[in-house]
């Protein structure tokens, strides 16, 4: 049964801009789902339809889920800038019940010990980047859905995260994570969705799509 369920969606800009035309797929839970396409395919807006962030102008998204919940890191800074790295974290944690030693666990993770204390107004754009990845992944969740994760970070950094979403997959979790980044798709992704001028071009495993480029 799949965890979600993207039916028919459309989604057309008041610029007039169609940024998704008629987009389905569905993904089973323990999947991580690269979606993949060149700038302005409409990867940022399937992820925002997905989290909720907005609406499509037509179809819909089913997310079967039971109790669990969608956590989501959108590319465009979507942070509390009045409170602390530590404490935009410490928010998300909050409001979904998770104990606060996951957030430490979390400023471990993404290198962000630091400047924990420091408000969100004072840190660099790879840190809020970071923050902004921290508030999706502190928290169990039967979907994450997260925006290029790893563009701006170093490699190392970019690593690590993937393997938590790996972990987090591994786990039962369905994650979506938009990416330009084909190589780094290929070693961790086990899906993967093309998408081209806001067009459905492939829905495939990752290993298929090696085999045929
Ligand atoms: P990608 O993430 O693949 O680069 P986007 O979903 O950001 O693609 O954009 C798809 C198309 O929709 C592009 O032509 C983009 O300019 C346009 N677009 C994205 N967001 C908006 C918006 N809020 N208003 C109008 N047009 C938008
Ligand atoms: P990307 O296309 O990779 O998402 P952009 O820098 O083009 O990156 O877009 C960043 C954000 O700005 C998008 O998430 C979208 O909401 C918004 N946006 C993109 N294109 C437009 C547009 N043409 N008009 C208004 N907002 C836009």
């Amino acid at each position: 049964m799949p965890s979600l369920t993207v039916d028919h969606v459309t989604k057309r800009y008041r610029t007039g801009t169609e940024a998704l035309t008629d987009v389905s797929f569905a993904v089973e839970p323990g999947t991580l789902l690269a979606v993949v396409g060149h700038n302005g395919a409409g990867k940022s807006t399937l992820l925002n339809i997905v989290s909720g962030l907005i609406r499509p102008t037509s179809g819909t998204v089913a997310t079967d889920i039971g109790r669990g919940r969608v956590l989501w890191a959108p590319q465009r800074t979507m942070v509390d800038w009045s409170l602390t790295v530590r404490q935009n974290i410490e928010l998300v944690a909050r409001l979904t019940g998770t104990p606060v030693a996951a957030v430490d666990r979390v400023l471990e993770l993404l290198d962000l010990d630091k400047v924990r204390s420091r408000q969100a107004e004072y840190i660099s754009g790879g840190q809020l980047q970071r923050v902004q990845i921290g508030r999706a992944l502190v928290a169990d969740a039967a979907v994450y859905v997260l925006d290029e994760p790893t563009a701006g970070l170093d490699p190392a950094a970019g690593e690590l995260v993937m393997e938590h979403l790996r972990a987090r997959a591994a786990a039962g979790s369905t994650v979506l994570v938009s990416s330009h980044d084909l190589d780094a798709v290929e070693r961790t992704a086990s899906d993967l969705v093309l998408l081209d001028e806001g067009r459905l071009r492939a829905h495939l495993p990752v290993a298929e799509f090696v085999r045929r480029a």
